[in-house]
């Protein structure tokens, strides 16, 4: 196994204990099993649904699979389902059964045809939300600032690790030439995996996400998709369905999606810019809307750096440093077309004195609903 970036063993210690699928012979084997019996043909009425959801890290998905003998078109026409919140750090061993309910339906890329993926929030024996169920606040706060109908793109960053978690096509042992060359790379010394990056594109639209865009980004094997403007909630919904659907491609192009948001020291790291807008910031003179907004955000910066990953802050101060397009995590800062602040007015933005603001701040872990949260209660609410 090649030497593994030093930060990488440093914040994810319990997946580095070993070269955990490099060493299967099954790794080398044919993968035509499923191609083989993909066609066949399954009894009418019989559809098959994916239900994703968040684990107890806030960070992570899961899914299993069902059976519907009849064709839901609407997420309350789903069943609630459960499963083992023990086996997913969201329950008690003794008390294990965590409910999921269906909130947002997309079509299965993989299976095709009328078959599904549910993406699902989960609720705790009692019907609690669980601890990482950041939907239900988003909700609520959405539900009280409809009428502004809340916009919001998301720019999810991510890196490819290969089968030993080292960044995928690195020089063994080693790092590329420095950075430079690969934002928007073209050549095979440049960018790496661009079929797979292809191939997450079309499923996504394919599923129904709202896909806007992609590019490669600063470090080689590097990448971000960009997803909406959508409004409210469905917003969040769109990324998490949109980053199941590109861990599960990889599971098939033999490579690891990292959402950590400083993998590689020295390089840049991994963000999820969050740009929003509101019905008055996208009117004539939205401008001042926008920056009364700022204005607001600047008074609450820990507040929003606390929910903007998973671990209230301690992945940010890896990769907010004040280098590598970032501002420092300590300071408020906002400015036109400036990569180094916390939010960015775009430049179309300032000279059109309308639209959206960026805000650069969110980890490529962050949950966006939390962050959606936080940026209507913070911006729209004035809570
Ligand atoms: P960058 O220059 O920061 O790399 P991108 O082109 O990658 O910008 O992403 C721009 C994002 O802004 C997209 O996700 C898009 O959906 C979003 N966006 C565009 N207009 C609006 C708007 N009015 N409100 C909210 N988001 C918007
Ligand atoms: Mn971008
Ligand atoms: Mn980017
Ligand atoms: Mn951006």
């Amino acid at each position: 196994m090649s030497e593994v970036p030093a930060s990488l063993i440093e914040h994810n210690p319990k997946i580095l204990s070993g070269p955990v699928l490099t060493n299967s012979p099954n790794a080398f084997l044919s993968k035509t099993l499923l191609s083989r019996y993909q066609d066949l043909p399954i009894p009418n009425g019989n559809y098959i649904a994916t239900y994703v959801w968040i684990d107890g890290t806030g960070e992570h998905l899961r899914c299993k699979d069902r059976t519907l003998t009849y064709l839901p078109t609407e997420p309350k026409h789903f069943p609630v389902w459960n499963f083992d919140g023990s086996s997913t750090g969201q329950a008690d061993r003794k008390n294990a059964d965590t409910n999921l309910v269906p909130r947002a339906i997309y079509r299965d890329p993989f299976r095709r045809g009328n078959h599904m993926l549910v993406l699902c929030d989960t609720y705790k024996y009692n019907m609690e939300p669980t601890d990482t169920n950041h939907r239900v606040k988003c909700q609520e706060a959405y539900d009280r600032c409809k009428d502004e109908e809340p916009w919001f793109g998301l720019e999810q960053e991510y890196i490819l690790l290969d089968s030993d978690l080292r960044p995928f096509g690195w020089p063994p042992g080693g790092c590329p030439p420095p950075q430079g060359p690969y934002y928007c790379g073209v050549g095979a010394n440049k960018v790496f995996a661009r079929d797979l990056v292809q191939a997450h594109y079309l499923c996504c639209l394919y599923a129904g996400v709202p896909i806007t865009g992609t590019n490669a980004e600063a470090m080689p094997s590097q990448w971000e998709f960009q997803v909406g403007p959508s409004v409210g909630v469905t917003a969040a919904d769109d990324v998490w369905i949109a980053r199941f659907i590109l861990h599960r491609l990889a599971e098939e192009y033999g490579v690891i999606v990292s959402f950590d948001p400083k993998p590689v020291k020295d390089w840049n790291g991994s963000g999820a810019h969050m740009n929003f807008s509101t019905k008055s910031m996208r009117a004539e003179d939205g401008i001042v809307e926008i920056e009364k907004a700022i204005d607001k955000l600047s008074k609450v910066h820990m507040k929003h750096i606390k929910v903007y990953d998973p671990r209230g802050g301690k992945d940010n101060e890896r990769r907010l440093t004040g280098l590598h397009e970032t501002a420092s995590i300590n300071d408020f800062s906002a400015g036109v077309a400036n990569r180094s602040c916390s939010i960015r007015i775009p430049r179309t933005v300032a000279s059109q004195r309308r639209g959206y603001l960026e805000d650069r701040r969110p980890a490529s872990n962050c949950d966006p609903y939390a962050v959606v949260d936080a940026l209507l209660r913070t911006c729209v609410l004035n809570e």
